[in-house]
């Protein structure tokens, strides 16, 4: 007998066969024996539309406190019609809210963190048998106010629980049946990772390879949670997200394409000490969170300084530094929105020279050329035209993965 954790998506549990298919899975588990908690995330579309409900209240959304009221409903929604199957069904159920639930967090609205969860209620209820089903995404402050972790939050929510239950395992099903070593629909010869390491799940969730939410992958890599990854839909094993895996020779565990960035270039820097400082201080003042950063070789007195942010980031980037524009002293600055950020991601690479070699040879077969390059123990990054960003994933991959 195990303490199981089995969180679904909104796609999971999207309309009322779904919910019946989700009910069965978990009596399934729950019929042998295990103690099952369940953390599902809101309908489909659910969160996306109350968010376009708010704005047609008040297009800024209104206060933090408010919207997170609202979104939290979401998930409210998806629990009751969940238990509601199973209990159909003839199993003992209870549905719990995130704060019913024991999660106490602090009181950043719509990006909260977990405090800590108590489990007592939890324990109750599995003692008394019953299956548990908690809304994801959510908690309660110390003012009893209604929080939620930001979006995509459910899966931190049923890796918290797994960590504070100390869960046998975490299984995230998906409408995908794994991680896999590209994005399948634009490279055929991806395949699926029986294995991956946190911190390799951890570069490919942060780089845009949509399975994981990262914070949850941080939370397990934290408390040592084993994740599984798989699909909703088919019954097979999925991807295993753990500490060490049985390593193969596998080098590069996958490629990630991030669409999302922009690369804004300062032309004409005075070439003296405090300048980066000055540049990089004001993007912190905006929350503007920087990637890559190259600067160029002062010559005659003046360099140049090239970085990448988030798309969104871009324009209120150049903004912040047109603003500087007299103390700073430059030429001039500009942003390019078409780019794309394709990565390698393999615990393998630390102890290998030549890998980025090979990818940089594999771009070049395909006459891609590079802007920037950025590299980490377990990562090596490029940026590129946006244009070019599927077909570099594949020549990548090609080479590495095939
Ligand atoms: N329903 C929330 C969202 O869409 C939380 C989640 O899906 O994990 O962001
Ligand atoms: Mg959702």
């Amino acid at each position: 007998m195990a303490i199981i954790v089995k969180k679904f998506g909104g796609s999971s549990v999207a309309d009322a066969q779904r919910v019946q298919h989700v009910a069965d899975t978990i009596i399934e588990d729950y019929q042998k024996g295990n103690d099952v908690i369940v953390v599902v995330s809101a309908q489909g579309d659910t969160t996306d539309d109350l968010i376009e409900k708010a704005k047609e209240i008040n297009p800024d959304g209104g206060s933090k406190r408010e919207l997170d009221m609202l979104l939290a409903a979401g998930e409210q929604i998806s629990i009751a019609l969940l238990a509601m199957a199973i209990e159909k069904k003839g199993f003992p159920v209870i549905s719990l809210l995130g704060w019913q639930a024991g999660f106490e967090t602090d009181s950043h609205h719509g990006i909260a963190r977990i405090k800590r969860v108590n489990t007592e209620r939890l324990r109750n209820e599995i003692a008394k048998k019953n299956i548990v089903i908690v809304a994801g995404f959510q908690g309660i402050n110390k003012y009893d106010d209604v929080t939620t972790l930001g979006r995509g939050g459910s899966d931190t929510s049923a890796v918290a629980i797994a960590a504070a239950m100390k869960a046998d395992v975490c299984q995230i099903y998906t409408d995908v049946d794994g991680v896999y070593t590209a994005d399948p629909r634009k490279v055929e010869t991806a395949r699926k990772m029986d294995e991956i390491t946190y911190d390799e799940m951890l570069e490919l969730a942060t780089l845009g390879a949509q399975v994981l939410n990262n914070r949850s992958v941080e939370m397990a890599k934290k408390y040592n949670v084993e994740l599984e990854v798989l699909s909703s839909l088919e019954n097979k094993p999925g991807t295993i997200v753990k500490e060490i895996v049985k390593m193969e020779k596998t080098l590069i565990r996958g490629v990630a394409k991030d669409t999302n960035v922009a690369s804004i270039s300062v032309v004409g820097l005075a070439d003296k000490p405090g300048t980066a400082f000055k540049i990089f201080n004001k993007l912190a003042q905006h929350k503007i969170n920087v990637d890559i950063i190259l600067q160029s070789v002062g010559r005659s007195g003046t360099k140049d300084i090239t970085f990448t942010v988030p798309k969104d980031m871009g324009k209120i980037a150049v903004d912040a530094l047109t603003a500087m524009k007299d103390s700073l002293k430059y030429e001039s600055v500009s942003v390019d929105e078409s780019v794309a950020k394709v990565s390698i991601v393999g615990a393998g690479m630390e102890s290998h020279p030549g890998v980025a070699a090979k990818m940089f040879e594999a771009l070049y077969d395909a006459s891609i050329n590079i802007q920037m390059i950025s590299t980490s123990e377990i990562k090596i990054s490029v940026l590129l035209s946006a244009d070019d960003a599927d077909r570099a994933v594949r020549a990548v991959h090609d080479a590495f993965i095939d």
